[in-house]
C-alpha cells in the first residue's frame, strides 16, 4: 500500500487537548468495579475543529455525480435532480407511519397507485407492483412468478431458465435462488442471441428465458420479438431485465415486444441516488398471464379512495409494508416532472451521448460489436504489450474521472463498459475523450505510468482481493 504524507487524525492528537468542556459533576461520584475498568484507552485528543476538518477531507475524498463524471456501465450513474429531494423530504411522507392504516395513508397510496400507472404505460404492461428493493429483487420476483404460472397450471417439469451469456450475474443468480437450473444461450457475431442454439435449446422443460434488452454491450436485440415467439411456442415464458431502460424510456415498450414480465431499476432509470448500497426499487411489470402473480400488496382504487390489495394468484410479498417508499416518491416526481416526451428524450440524449463518445475513442480503443450502439458501449483497453485495462481504469483517476465499468461483460476481453448518460453535456464528454485519448498515448509512450497509477490518491493501488477479504478498517499506527 502506497500512502501518501496526510496527517491522521490519530498523528494530529495532542495529550489533553479536548474539544469538549463538561461542567463540573454536582452528583456523587460512582465507583465502577474496577474489573471493568480499563485504564488505557488510546484514543487521538483532539480539538473540534481539526475533527471537524478531517472528517469533512475524508468526506471529500469519495466520487460522486454531483462532483465528478461516472461513467460506469450498465448503472446508469446520472445526475438526479435536486427537487426529487425535496419531494421525498416532504414529512408529509416522512412523517407518516405505514401501520396508521389504509384511511391515513391515502395520500401515500394515491402516489403509488399512480407510478405503477405510469409505469405500467412505460413498459406497456397490464399491472405493475412497486414491492420489490432492487433489480435482482425483481429479477427474484419474476422467476417465482413464473414458476408459480407453470406449476398453477400442473406443469411441473419445467425446470430451466435460458440466459444468455451476456447477461448479468444476478440473472443466473436469481434463476438459481428460485429453483431452477440455468442454461447459458451463448452470443452470436453481431452481439446478439444466437437464434440456432436457442432453438436447440428449447423443449418441454423450459421455463422461460431472461433477456437484457438492450443488452449488456449496449446492444438493441433486434431478435427480440422471434425470440418471445418461439419461448412462447415451446410452452416457455420471457423474463426482461430492465436494468438498460434508461436507453428505451418513450422509445419502446417492452411489454408490447412479447415480454410477460419485467424489472425496471428506479434507482438506475427513474433518478435516485445509488452505488454504495443505498434504499433501491426494482418495480416489476407483467402482461396478461402473467399479472395475478405479481407480488402484493399493490394499490388499488374503490370508488374514491385508495386501498391495497393482493393479485389473486400473487407469490405473496417481497418486502415489508410498500417497499422503499423514498425511492417511489423520486420516480414518481422524476416522470412527471418530464411527462411522455421529456422520457423519450431523456433515451434519445443517453443513445446520442454514447454514440459521440464511442465515435470519439473507437480508433484507440477497439469496439469488440462495432454496429451503433444504444445507451453504452464496450471498449477493450489492452492497449499495448503489458497494459491492461485495469491500468487504464486506474490512470482516469488521476485524471479525476470515475473509471467505467470493466472486465464486465464477460464475453468481452478486456471489457471497458462506457455509460456517459443524458446528463452530462458536450464539454464533459470530451473532456472524458481527452483524457482517454491520453491514457491510449501514455500507454505507448510510458506505461509504467499506467500500472503505478493511481498516483494523485491517498492510497494508491491495492490488491483488491486482499482490501475486499482482509479489509483494514481501523488504525494501526
Ligand atoms: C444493475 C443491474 C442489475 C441488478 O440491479 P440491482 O438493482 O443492482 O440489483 C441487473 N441487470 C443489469 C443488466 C444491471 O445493470
Amino acid at each position: 500500500m502506497n500512502l501518501r504524507p496526510e496527517p491522521l487524525v490519530y498523528e494530529l492528537s495532542s495529550p489533553g487537548r479536548t474539544a469538549v468542556a463538561l461542567p463540573k459533576s454536582d452528583v456523587p461520584a460512582y465507583s465502577r468495579p474496577s474489573a471493568l475498568v480499563r485504564t488505557e484507552l488510546r484514543l487521538p485528543e483532539l480539538d473540534e475543529l481539526t475533527v471537524v476538518r478531517h472528517f469533512t477531507r475524508l468526506s471529500q475524498k469519495n466520487f460522486s455525480i454531483d462532483t465528478h463524471f461516472y461513467p460506469l456501465g450498465s448503472c446508469t450513474m446520472k445526475y438526479n435532480p435536486k427537487v426529487n429531494e425535496a419531494a421525498a423530504a416532504n414529512p408529509g411522507w416522512t412523517r407518516t407511519h405505514p401501520l396508521v392504516g389504509e384511511a391515513f395513508s391515502q395520500g401515500a397510496l394515491e402516489l403509488i397507485y399512480r407510478l405503477q400507472a405510469m409505469l405500467a404505460e412505460i413498459g406497456g404492461f397490464e399491472a405493475v407492483s412497486l414491492q420489490p428493493a432492487a433489480g435482482a429483487h425483481g429479477e427474484l420476483a419474476g422467476v417465482f412468478m413464473i414458476r408459480a404460472y407453470h406449476l398453477a397450471r400442473g406443469d411441473a417439469k419445467r425446470t430451466k431458465m435460458l440466459i444468455p451469456d451476456s447477461a448479468h450475474g444476478t440473472n443466473p443468480a436469481s434463476c438459481t435462488m428460485a429453483g431452477l437450473e440455468t442454461v447459458t444461450i451463448p452470443s452470436n457475431a453481431e452481439g446478439g442471441v444466437d437464434m440456432e442454439a436457442l432453438k436447440a435449446a428449447l423443449g418441454d422443460d423450459v421455463a422461460g428465458i431472461m433477456i437484457t434488452n438492450p443488452n449488456t454491450l449496449g446492444l438493441f436485440e433486434r431478435n427480440i420479438e422471434e425470440i418471445a415467439r418461439l419461448v412462447h411456442e415451446a410452452g416457455g415464458l420471457v423474463y426482461g431485465d430492465g436494468a438498460n431502460m434508461n436507453a428505451v424510456t418513450g422509445v419502446f415498450k417492452p411489454g408490447e415486444a412479447g415480454i410477460d414480465v419485467m424489472h425496471f431499476n428506479l434507482h438506475k432509470t427513474f433518478s435516485t441516488p445509488h452505488g454504495g448500497g443505498g434504499p433501491g426499487a426494482g418495480m416489476v411489470g407483467a402482461g396478461k398471464l402473467l399479472a395475478d402473480f405479481l407480488p402484493g400488496p399493490i394499490a388499488v382504487k374503490r370508488g374514491e379512495a385508495y386501498a391495497l390489495a393482493t393479485p389473486s394468484k400473487s407469490i405473496g410479498r417481497m418486502k415489508a409494508f410498500y417497499g422503499n417508499f423514498g425511492v417511489l416518491v423520486r420516480a414518481y416526481v422524476y416522470v412527471r416532472m418530464l411527462g411522455a416526451a421529456g422520457l423519450r428524450r431523456v433515451a434519445e440524449n443517453a443513445v446520442l451521448n454514447a454514440n459521440y463518445l464511442k465515435a470519439r475513442l473507437e480508433k484507440a480503443y477497439p469496439v469488440k460489436y462495432p454496429r451503433r450502439c444504444m445507451h453504452e458501449f464496450v471498449a477493450m483497453g489492452n492497449l499495448a504489450e503489458g497494459v491492461h485495462t485495469l491500468d487504464v481504469a486506474k490512470r482516469l483517476i488521476d485524471y479525476g474521472i470515475h473509471p467505467p465499468t470493466i472486465y464486465f461483460p464477460l464475453i468481452v476481453p478486456e471489457a471497458l463498459m462506457v455509460e456517459p448518460t443524458e446528463t452530462e453535456d458536450k464539454e464533459a464528454l470530451d473532456e472524458f475523450a481527452e483524457a482517454m485519448l491520453k491514457i491510449a498515448e501514455e500507454a505507448r509512450t510510458n506505461p509504467v505510468l499506467l500500472h503505478n497509477a493511481p498516483v494523485t490518491t491517498p492510497i494508491g493501488r491495492l490488491d483488491e482481493v486482499a482490501a475486499a477479504r482482509c479489509p483494514v478498517l481501523c488504525y494501526r499506527g
